[in-house]
């Protein structure tokens, strides 16, 4: 869910203009005709049997990835990748937008996420302290004495008063990323452990079998953290066949990875795939907030060195970083990241680290970002993989993700209806587009706004009135933001918004809506429910603030495993390819996946849903100029 997925602050990073190389690559292989397995039948083939070569035509894998999953053997592939660098340049001012995928997990709420208010009125507090109603019709009305909810609400307030300061100060600091404490505070955690106060910095904890190298909150909620893992484990069935079909081959072997990604149970089925194919793991959060502690104690139980919590300050983000980078006798020879904070901060403390790695992997629009300007300036040290650009990436993640979980987002914050509700919806990309065919679908009327004609005429065509934000503003129940960009939603609409208008985000940076803007003496903020506020004008008018504009999904609500297993797919195979990869075929640069890998994680998912893909026919192969396994899409088709 990690973040990165918007293509924003570099667009499609898909080499459209190929290599002579490439192809020349491709006209052969147009023309190549081989008897094999559909790609769908894919995860039957027995890799075991085959050289790398033949893995390659049997399942359309490039040879690096194949020869990572098979017994050893030659087989240089010519196919060498172009890499990725013609990027466009980032549209908004330095906005990473890109939330990626990052993963909240797949779990009950927090006690307090489900606490209720009385689902027909909005409480309100007058200026002078009194409290009214506000019925759904806008209609204010005094309410009964709810005198202790309103000092319940008082503490509330004071407590989320200190949380801006402190984003604030973390975002003025950093200098890769705001992607780590912008959003993903996650929904979901049976165990927030609220009631302990120590810092897992300061708890001496061993797991069962005696080490104490890992950082967690606690070591006990091990248990807990299994069966969600377990649980995860279900809907990712990708790297469930990965590690199955790895068995004893290791492709992975010798591979020490870092990591910094959220840590969720599906993050947790990732590392763990990882292991079973090799690698040795350290691992640190992406996200302040986004850490499933019962999770991270399962890991650190398992022996993962992982170091992470749910709530960690500034100093604890860094402090974990480091120490899955500044150990004795052990350093990482690959890096897995999402947001670019690990890669910034072993260029910043390690350098010469880099001797040593092989290659970054890197998820989040911001961190590939970052990446294309290292590379630009010439000092990128090592290939990188961009995931965020993957088609299996930005084509499921942002679009399928968004499409299901936008209803569980509001609806866990508002209990809301959504038939009949007049929606706007700013940005009609893969995320606008996901969460305007899930509002339609309830019943809603939804209006969209765009700036960009080709998708505003999509969203005409989908059957959406196209509009102006401050065409609808006064009249619409709610207003979400998608578009990767700033202050889309301005002081001056949030002015003029009806009585009880929901206000939220959806793209990856709390960019979009002027927050800022609302903290003025005028205005009356109530935190009402964990990540819901109302803010109050002075005329008792309120609106509904959610997740103080970060991500709604990742923020308030848990994300679809099965599109996670993709993401997380895509990028066990950009590790095993890079990893694997022979001198010289990935220079210092930026590349995407090849496209038969991403066709293959598409074909891994397929048996999933008993899906029956058609085979090419030879006569067929040969009209259409392609290879039967594939890939059947040239690179700059946009799916
Ligand atoms: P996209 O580039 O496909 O779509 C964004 C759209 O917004 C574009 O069509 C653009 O023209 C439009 N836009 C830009 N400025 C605008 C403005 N001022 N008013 C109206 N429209 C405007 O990107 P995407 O993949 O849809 O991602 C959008 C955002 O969502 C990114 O920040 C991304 O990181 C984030 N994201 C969130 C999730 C999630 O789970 N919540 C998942 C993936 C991506």
């Amino acid at each position: 869910m990690g973040e990165g997925r918007e293509k924003e602050a570099g667009g499609g990073a898909e080499p459209e203009l190929e290599s002579e190389a490439t192809v020349a690559v491709e006209a052969v292989m147009s023309v190549q005709v081989v008897p094999a397995a559909s790609a769908a039948k894919v995860p039957e083939v027995e890799l075991k049997n085959l050289s790398p070569s033949e893995a390659e035509q049997q399942l359309g894998l490039s040879t690096a990835a194949v020869g990572a999953m098979v017994p050893p053997a030659g087989g240089g592939d010519p196919e060498a990748p172009a890499p990725a660098a013609e990027r466009p340049p980032a549209p908004g001012p330095g906005l990473g937008p890109a939330a990626a995928l990052s993963p909240a997990a797949g779990k009950v709420p927090q006690a307090s996420a489900m606490k209720r208010s009385d689902p027909h009125h909005q409480h309100q507090r007058h200026r002078d302290g009194g409290e009214a109603l506000i019925s759904p019709d806008g209609t204010v009305t005094e309410a009964p004495r709810t005198v202790k909810k309103q000092i319940q609400f008082a503490d509330q307030k004071q407590e989320f008063n200190k949380r801006p300061t402190k984003i604030g100060r973390r975002s003025l600091s950093r200098s890769i990323s705001q992607s780590s404490t912008d959003s993903y505070s996650s929904a979901a955690s049976y165990t927030d452990s609220s009631d302990d106060e120590t810092s897992p910095r300061d708890k001496q904890q061993k797991n069962s079998k005696g080490s104490s190298d890992f950082c967690v909150k606690n070591i006990k909620q091990a248990e807990f953290g299994r069966r969600e893992i377990e649980i995860a484990e279900q809907e990712m069935p990708a790297l469930m066949a990965l590690r199955k079909r790895a068995q004893g081959e290791k492709p992975l072997a010798g591979a020490k990875i870092v990591g910094c990604t959220h840590i969720t149970a599906q993050t947790a089925v990732l590392m763990e795939t990882l292991g079973a194919l090799g690698a040795q793991c350290r691992w640190a959060a992406c996200n302040i907030y986004s850490t499933l502690n019962e999770v991270a104690a399962a890991l650190a139980e398992s022996g993962f060195p992982v170091f992470a919590w749910k709530g960690e300050s500034e100093d604890d983000f860094w402090w974990c970083i480091d120490r899955c980078v500044n150990v004795e006798g052990w350093q990482p020879n690959m890096i897995l990241d999402d947001g670019g904070d690990l890669t910034h901060w072993i260029y910043k403390k390690y350098p010469n680290m880099f001797k040593k790695i092989k290659g970054i992997v890197e998820e989040s629009v911001t961190g590939v970002h970052r990446l294309y300007q290292l590379s630009k300036a010439g000092k990128l040290c090592v290939p990188a993989m961009n995931v965020n650009d993957s088609v299996t990436k930005q084509k499921f993640d942002n679009l399928y993700c968004c499409r299901e979980s936008i209803l569980d987002g509001l609806k866990r914050t508002t209990d809301m209806m959504f038939g009949g509700k007049q929606v706007v919806v700013c940005g009609y990309g893969e995320v606008g587009k996901g969460c305007c065919a899930a509002l339609k679908a309830m019943g809603s009327i939804v209006y969209v706004t765009e700036i960009d004609p080709i998708c505003a005429l999509q969203a005409c065509m989908d059957g959406f009135r196209l509009v102006k934000l401050n065409e609808v503003i006064r009249q619409v129940d709610i207003v979400i933001t998608c578009t990767g960009n700033k202050n889309v939603v301005t002081r001056e609409h949030l002015d003029r918004m009806k009585n009880s208008c929901i206000v939220c985000n959806m793209g990856h940076s709390n960019t979009e809506i002027d927050v800022a803007s609302l903290r003025t003496p005028e205005l009356t903020w109530e935190r009402v429910r964990s990540q819901v506020d109302h803010v109050i004008w002075p005329d008792g008018k309120r609106i509904v603030l959610l997740a103080e504009g970060r991500l709604l999904n990742l923020s308030c609500s848990t994300v679809p495993t099965f599109v996670l297993s993709i993401t997380a797919t895509t990028q066990a195979l950009a590790l095993i390819e890079l990893y694997n990869a022979p001198e010289g075929r990935y220079k210092q640069d930026v590349y995407l996946l090849p496209k038969k890998m991403d066709e293959y994680v598409a074909s891994l998912h397929l048996p999933t849903f008993d899906a029956h893909l058609t085979e090419l026919t030879d006569e067929q192969a040969k009209y259409l100029g392609l290879n039967k396994n594939g890939p059947f899409k040239p690179n700059y088709y946009r799916y």
